[in-house]
């Protein structure tokens, strides 16, 4: 495969940008190669600067569940630029997707629209906060829920209750009220309360994990951190970023049958424009500015063009009834494919990883001892068979509507086909 171009401009992008990229997962490195660029993506497709065409499981992350440059979501972007980029005011658009939103995800009541999921996440943090006037929170070793400060934390050496900085620039001082408890451990959560009863404002949990590769929530699991933080007076959040409107059109909250008390939504929601929410029960978001005493803004939030792109995508997904239906059984394909190349291979819904480990992998710990440069070959033997998947062991792949039956099963048939380097 010839990516000269590619190359040539990777080349330049490392001396405009750290590590020539924006965001560090989009880097190459751990996978031992350079990253493509994209000039063009259509449905299951993505084409590099040299003109390879890539069956894509990457999916911008998460949004594009409909394939790429979907024809409504482009028909409502380009309408909605013919009246104007911004207003800095308040329109319609805003109302719709909130309505929208609120009627697959009745637990938010009152929502607010902001334009990243780092940014709604920490802005459902400190609604949480406001609200039950406490300022510790849990979160989930190798639960990512964006990069604001207080959320990038690793639990320490020690006690479980130890969460030291995951990033230099961080100091500890940032993270001193975040407690790391363990995925899919119930009483590492119960420990920590018992611990903190009247000082912990929220848990917040990706109700199935997708950034440490896939973890799926055990029984039981999501009905224990709704009990405890119910008896505790604390609130739960769920981060739906990755999981919101792709396990069910009501998100891993319907999907489990579980209520959360604030919902984090990211990725889907804005149909591939820079849009995220965050929403809950209305006492607590009756705390936000400008009702209330928690400051939260924001000079782009409701941006028309990406709630048009919004409205437009879920649009579509009321209008596919066998969305999630086609979406697993093509997801499904992909499963068994990699079983019978004996990997390893966990699936929630159209997210799965394939981990290189003998380990079932439940938590953080037990993803971590999978072996990255197995899967750096893995990455490296796909990519040249025309698969273009997350060049990292811990993220997820992606499914969409868009990705064909044919290439479900040429993916298939390539996977199958693998074998595993000896070490
Ligand atoms: C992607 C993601 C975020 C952060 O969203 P950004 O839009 O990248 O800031 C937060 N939480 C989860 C679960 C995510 O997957």
């Amino acid at each position: 495969m010839n990516t000269q171009r590619s190359s040539a401009l990777f080349k330049k992008a490392v001396g405009l940008m750290p590590g020539g990229v924006n965001s560090p997962v989009r880097a190459f490195g751990s996978v031992g190669a350079e990253p493509l660029f994209i000039s063009k993506a259509q449905g299951d497709r993505i084409t590099d600067a040299d003109g390879n065409e890539y069956i894509d499981y990457v999916c911008s992350w998460g949004p594009d569940i409909l394939g790429h440059a979907h024809p409504a979501v482009i028909g409502a972007v380009t309408k909605a630029c013919e009246r104007g980029l911004t207003f800095g005011a308040c329109h319609e658009g805003e109302i719709i997707l909130a309505e929208k939103i609120k009627a697959h995800f009745p637990s938010m009541e009152l929502i607010r629209l902001v334009s990243s999921g780092t940014e709604a996440v920490m802005s459902a943090v400190r609604a949480a906060r406001g609200f039950t006037r406490r300022s510790r929170i849990i979160k989930f070793d190798g639960c990512y829920h964006g990069h604001s400060d207080g959320l990038l934390v690793k639990s320490g050496s020690g006690l479980l209750t130890d969460s030291i900085p995951d990033s230099a620039g961080v100091p500890s001082g940032f993270t001193d009220n975040t407690l790391s408890a363990r995925y899919n451990d119930a009483d590492s959560v119960r420990e920590l309360f018992e611990r903190f009863p009247d000082s912990i404002a929220a848990v917040i949990v990706e109700p199935c994990a997708a950034n440490m590769g896939v973890v799926a929530p055990g029984d039981g699991f999501l009905k224990a951190l709704r009990e405890i933080t119910s008896q505790y007076g604390a609130l739960l959040i769920f981060d739906e970023v990755i999981t919101g409107f792709r396990l069910s059109i009501g998100g891993a909250q319907q999907y489990y049958g579980i209520t959360p008390d604030l919902t984090v939504l990211g990725k889907i929601v804005g149909g591939g424009m820079p849009l995220a929410a965050y929403g809950g029960r209305r006492e607590v978001m009756e705390q936000i500015a400008p009702l209330g005493a928690v400051y939260q803004a924001g000079t782009l939030s409701g941006n028309p063009i990406a709630t048009a792109a919004g409205i437009a995508q879920i649009t579509q997904l009321e209008q596919t009834p066998d969305l999630y239906e086609a979406l697993d059984r093509k997801a499904a394909v992909l499963e068994n494919a990699a079983k019978k190349a004996g990997l390893n291979v966990n699936r929630c819904g159209s997210l799965m990883t394939v981990f290189f480990t003998g380990n079932k992998v439940t938590d953080y710990e037990s993803a971590q001892t999978a072996d990255r440069g197995a899967y750096a070959d893995y990455f490296r033997y796909l990519l040249k068979n025309g698969i273009y998947t997350a060049p990292s062991q811990f993220e997820a792949m992606f499914i969409s509507y868009a990705h064909s039956n044919q290439d479900i099963a040429l993916t298939a048939q390539i996977i199958e086909k693998y074998k595993p380097k000896e070490n």
